[in-house]
């Protein structure tokens, strides 16, 4: 399911900071699916520490996972950068490779966090040619199909090479493998992305939208999103799936990205039409006051002056002698 279900609208005014908002409208919104008896197992979310704190002390019971493309980016970012020093130049042809690799640890661990770590750290064999591994006494294998003579000719990486050692560093790195260990469910917060991106032809970002007509945008966005999200991919004339083909940078490859049938805007028409039968409907009474929103305890903003104003005669006084001739 890529619907979205919920949503909280947080002011500025009320909390100190971007992050402070995010944890705020983090922890409102999951308290409210809470109250409303849904059956939280799993939340998802990038590895925000404020959102790791809240998830750690106050919904321990609710497994959280890491979204593997956050992640994956910041790997990629770190072996690209590996890649392009002079001495680590064999690494480049294995960036894809790596990169297909750690989404497959996650997506084949099927939840079990030891499985997702071995299958990462087994690249490490895998990459200098080594299928057959002893791990603590126990026998480890690669698992893909046995490779042909074509595929056994392939430049694997030497144990002493910097290349292999600054790619030891990076999959190795303890931050990631904690990490990784709540990457076992391979759980995507992708679709949230892509309500993000549609979120803007909503809510333009350099307008200043007042409280209800945010809401009211939003979910309009939301409505289009529902009804769009599980749209399927184009075909061509001759039934063949429609992809776009696009140049990676980060990878240094081409890729292939599924095309999608346009979006439908249908529900508009059909909000148009509810919102006549309700004008019709002699039951509404029209006197009832609109839902308010709940009145929230504001933070009053502080003044960023550190000193407390002076009286405005004085300022005055020092303004138009700025515009009076020097030494008169
Ligand atoms: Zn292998």
């Amino acid at each position: 399911m890529k619907e979205i279900v919920h949503f909280e609208l947080v002011e500025a005014s009320e909390a100190s900071s971007s992050v402070a908002m995010e944890a705020m409208g983090f922890k409102r919104g999951l308290n409210y699916l809470l109250h409303m008896g849904v059956d939280v197992g799993v939340i998802t979310t990038d590895r925000s520490p404020s959102i790791r704190k809240i998830m750690r002390e106050d919904y321990s019971d609710i497994h959280h996972e890491f979204d593997p493309w956050h992640v994956h980016k910041s790997v990629m970012k770190k072996l690209v950068a590996a890649s392009n020093k002079k001495d680590n130049q064999d690494l480049r042809p294995w960036l894809k490779s790596v990169s297909n690799h750690l989404y497959w640890s996650c997506s084949s661990a099927n939840g079990d966090p030891e499985k997702c770590l071995q299958r990462w750290r087994s690249l490490l064999h895998h990459i200098c040619g080594v299928h057959r591994w002893e791990e603590d006494g126990v026998e480890h294998v690669c698992h893909h199909p046995a490779m042909t003579e074509e595929q056994q000719r392939k430049n694997w990486l030497q144990v002493e090479s910097s290349a292999f050692k600054a790619l030891n560093s990076v999959v190795m790195d303890n931050n990631l493998l904690r990490d990784l260990k709540q990457m076992a469910h391979f759980k995507h917060t992708g679709s949230l992305e892509v309500y993000h991106s549609s979120m803007l032809k909503y809510t333009e970002k350099r307008l200043h939208f007042k409280y209800d007509t945010m809401r009211a945008r939003t979910q309009l966005a939301i409505l289009d999103h529902n009804a769009n999200v599980s749209r399927a991919q184009g075909t061509t004339k001759e039934g063949q799936p429609r992809y776009r083909y696009c140049y990676s940078k980060q990878s240094a490859q081409w890729v292939a990205k599924p095309i999608y049938v346009h979006t439908q805007q249908a529900f508009r028409d059909n909000l148009v039409e509810r919102v006549l039968k309700r004008r019709e409907d002699p039951a509404v009474i029209y006197t009832e006051p609109l839902p308010r929103r709940q009145p929230r305890r504001r933070r009053l903003l502080q003044n960023i002056a550190p000193v407390p104003r002076p009286p405005k005669a004085f300022l005055l006084s020092r303004h138009s002698s700025r515009f009076k001739p020097y030494l008169t």
